[in-house]
């Protein structure tokens, strides 16, 4: 529990209302770092922008590369009694989507506008807004002379998108905290996250087959989903997906598994097959 004086903490709220055109230019701003990954590599000066916002609010700040172009921030604010009070991590991620060339964008993507009271581009909602949200009310907190008790490290990574680890190098690096809150996107409800895990499982067998075969396939994840609902036997494409809920580790989770994919087919001829898998 943090204690903050009252009278300042009801000025951050009216200051919300009050400077809300300062967090849309906030987000805005953010928006228009074209940093979508795919290609990725392209995320260094939004990053610089996020680090210089974090030093203007006192943070104690560090950038590092975690791929050439694409550097982790993170800033720290420690608390005044950290030792007996709990810390905070928040997160967000700085890499966008990419943008395909049959999406319907009405106007350029990474130079946003509000429309009928909602902003948009690129990353408006996955992340960029809840950073920007974030960093705001950092900094009205920073304005108001308001110092919590616990220590606050906020996290701007990379690689979400792809599947990279910006999150772990930070965690690597030693930003740990009691409590972490990912600001990504999700109607402002608080969800658990129990974690994903993604990697390539090779599997070794003397028989290949070309995905036509794909019947005498093993499928990956059994015949059985969780719930004890029954896969069909004859289309492993047409399988429902596994319970999201299904326990990390177990049989049932790597129902996810792919097997067939893209990267299968491109090594088919060879004895060794690799499924790139999924899960939560
Ligand atoms: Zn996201």
């Amino acid at each position: 529990m943090w204690m903050v004086q009252e009278g300042r903490l009801e000025q951050v709220l009216k200051d919300i209302d009050a400077k809300k055109e300062d967090m849309i230019t906030l987000a805005k701003k953010l928006i228009s770092y074209e940093t979508p990954a795919p290609p990725a590599r392209n995320t260094a000066d939004a990053q610089a922008f996020v680090q210089d916002y974090l030093n203007d609010c006192a943070f104690t700040t560090e950038k590092w590369d975690v791929y050439p172009n694409d550097p982790n921030v993170v800033g720290t604010k420690k608390g005044h009694d950290s030792s007996h009070f709990q810390s905070l991590i928040i997160n967000g991620h700085m890499d966008v989507a990419e943008v395909r060339p049959d999406e319907n964008w009405e106007t350029d993507p990474f130079d946003p506008i509000v429309k009928e009271n909602r902003l948009m581009g690129r990353g408006a909602a996955d992340m960029k807004g809840g950073l920007a949200a974030s960093l705001f009310v950092l900094r009205l907190f920073h304005e108001q002379g308001i110092e919590l008790s616990g220590d606050v490290i906020f996290q701007s990574v990379i690689g979400e998108e792809v599947g990279e680890a910006g999150t772990l190098q930070c965690c690597r690096r030693g930003y740990t905290a009691d409590f972490a809150l990912v600001v990504d996107t999700s109607h402002l409800h608080i969800q658990g996250q129990g974690g994903v895990v993604t990697g390539w499982i090779t599997i070794k067998d003397p028989q290949t087959y070309h995905d036509a075969n794909r019947r005498q396939m093993i499928h990956a994840g059994g015949r059985h989903a969780p719930g004890g609902k029954r896969h069909r036997e004859d289309d492993g494409d047409d399988r429902e997906p596994a319970d999201p809920g299904a326990p990390l580790g177990s049989f049932e989770a790597l129902s996810r598994l792919s097997a067939g994919n893209e990267h299968h087919q491109s090594r088919g001829h060879r004895r060794g097959k690799t499924c790139g898998f999924y899960c939560r």
